[in-house]
């Protein structure tokens, strides 16, 4: 009667809910009560080590039950080895036992098996000696295999579960990833998803540049090496190893390795090249902070996440091209007067908040319908590349040059005093008045008009105008010069270079 008892109630445990922990708890329970024993532990099998550790146990003091056994030694270990019960009735006899109980007299080990294989140990210790007799042995041989089957269950379930939900974040990661087009968002949304579907502590995103690769974005918590926009070498590290390779790196014991990597905590790492259409796009990098964070099993469904991202990045490449296309001037490569005007919203705000200046200038070709005229539209239109490119190459990267409209060209130059401003108009005047066009035979010159925020305006027209009035004064005072904007208190153009 007792024997049904304590197996109905086993079941039921075992039935009671998919928690591995708590399904083990109630068996220990009730092992322990039903069988009055002293201390009673689950040890589960780490195929990788070949240890078991204790995964849950009753009668132990917290931090007693840190143990790892290798598979042969102690009454578990050998156990685990033999793959049937084994049975110390003294255990201050038996040569095998290990003392991890002051009070334990007596030991009994039963595998725990599914199908052939073992998974673990119920280990079972009372602290009299002779405690099992054959019938409570076979008892308990019985009971072991209603935690096999807890074990059973929880895994399918748990596998079941991840892989539902490894589903449902590739379904999530790619709807959401097809509506955001600007590569800055998208990249940080990737980085977002996947850290909480995949519950790694970082991801990052390294997209090639040239030689290096860039940490475009990145999220977790774990503390960065490299800041964010920072360039590592594309042919070292894992991630080379991986874009070399061109499939994915893991290295599930990374603080072993003499790499450094991307994050100080890291232990586990998981490098994915990012492919799209054929082409390399960069890698997806998955770090963790626990040695043994990957599985095989989450190799496949990452890497369907990094082909999605991949698509995904370089549609965003192609729509910022598209976007670029739509700011630049067909002729001349530069930006167009469209970009203009979008930054100089952007510059005067900038110029306003942090108090730092701005200037304009505003060019104009001297004399250009008689130079069309002499030496037909094609040359003319080789001086209007020409000039763009002597522009473009004399300015700082944070200026912003562009063709204004026919032969007139805007520049915005941030944070620059009036004065400098002006002399930098000057500067790039000699360079084009000086420099050799093929094809023509005389100089080629500008006029160009100077105005800087906030003391000729504070708005875009305002200052467009004003420069607009500086390159007035230039060309009436002969052209080949430059004007400064007229002092808006006193209304006079001031004549600069030349
Ligand atoms: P000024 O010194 O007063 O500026 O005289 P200008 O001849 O340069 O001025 P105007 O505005 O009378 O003439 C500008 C000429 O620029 C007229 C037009 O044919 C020419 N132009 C405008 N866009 C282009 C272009 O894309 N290619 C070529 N080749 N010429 C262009
Ligand atoms: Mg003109
Ligand atoms: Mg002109």
């Amino acid at each position: 009667m007792q024997k049904i008892a304590i197996l109905y109630d086993a079941s039921q445990a075992v039935l009671s809910t998919f928690d591995l922990d708590e399904v083990l708890q109630q068996i220990l329970v009730i092992a322990r009560d039903y069988f009055h024993l002293q201390n009673v532990a689950i040890l589960l099998l780490d195929n990788e080590s070949g240890e078991l550790y204790v995964r849950r146990q009753v009668g132990w003091d917290e931090g007693q039950d840190k143990v790892r056994v290798r598979v042969g030694t102690g009454i578990t270990g050998a156990a685990a080895q033999q793959k049937r019960p084994v049975y110390a009735p003294d255990v201050s006899k038996d040569s095998r036992y290990l003392k991890t109980s002051k009070t334990t007299r007596s030991e009994l080990a039963v595998p725990l098996m599914v199908r052939d294989q073992v998974v673990g140990v119920l280990d079972c210790q009372s602290a009299n000696p002779n405690h099992f007799d054959s019938e409570t042995a076979d008892m308990l041989t019985l009971f072991s295999t209603q935690a096999s089957m807890a074990l059973q269950n929880a895994r399918l379930y748990s596998l079941e579960r991840r892989r539902a939900s490894q589903l449902e974040a590739i379904n999530a990661i790619a709807q959401q990833t097809t509506a955001v087009l600007d590569l800055k968002e998208l990249l940080s949304k990737v980085c977002l998803l996947i850290e909480q579907a995949f519950q790694v502590s970082q991801v990052s995103v390294l997209l090639k540049d040239e030689d290096d690769l860039v940490l475009r974005a990145s999220h977790g918590k774990l503390t960065p090496r490299v800041p964010e926009g920072g360039r590592l070498p594309s042919r070292a590290g894992p991630w080379g190893r991986a874009l070399e390779a061109g499939k994915t790196l893991v290295e599930n014991n990374a603080k072993a390795t003499s790499d450094t990597g991307l994050y100080v905590e890291t232990d586990s790492r998981m490098c994915i090249p990012l492919v799209s259409f054929g082409q390399t796009l960069g890698v997806l990098v998955l770090d963790s902070e626990r040695a043994g964070a990957f599985h095989s099993n989450d190799t496949q469904p990452l890497e369907s996440v990094a082909d999605i991202c991949a698509n995904a990045i370089q549609n965003a490449h192609y729509v910022d091209r598209v976007k670029q296309l739509a700011y630049l001037d067909g002729l001349t490569g530069i930006f167009n007067r469209r970009y203009f005007e979008l930054r100089m919203a952007e510059e005067i705000e900038r110029a306003r908040r942090y108090d730092s200046g701005m200037g304009v200038i505003m060019i104009d070709i001297d004399q250009f319908k008689r130079l069309n005229d002499e030496f037909g539209h094609l040359l003319g239109d080789e001086v209007l590349r020409q000039v763009s490119s002597i522009l473009h190459q004399q300015l700082r990267k944070i200026d912003v040059v562009c063709r204004y409209g026919g032969e007139e060209f805007a520049i915005l130059l941030s944070q620059t005093s009036p004065q400098h401003s002006l002399a930098v108009a000057e500067k790039l005047r000699r360079m084009v008045e000086t420099w050799q066009f093929p094809g023509v035979p005389r100089p080629v010159t500008i006029s160009a008009g100077t105005a800087n925020y906030p003391d000729h305006g504070t708005t875009r027209d305002e200052l467009v105008k004003a420069a607009d009035a500086g390159l007035y004064a230039a060309k009436q005072s002969g052209r080949n010069r430059v004007c400064l904007a007229p002092d808006p208190q006193r209304g006079l153009a001031q004549a600069g270079g030349k």
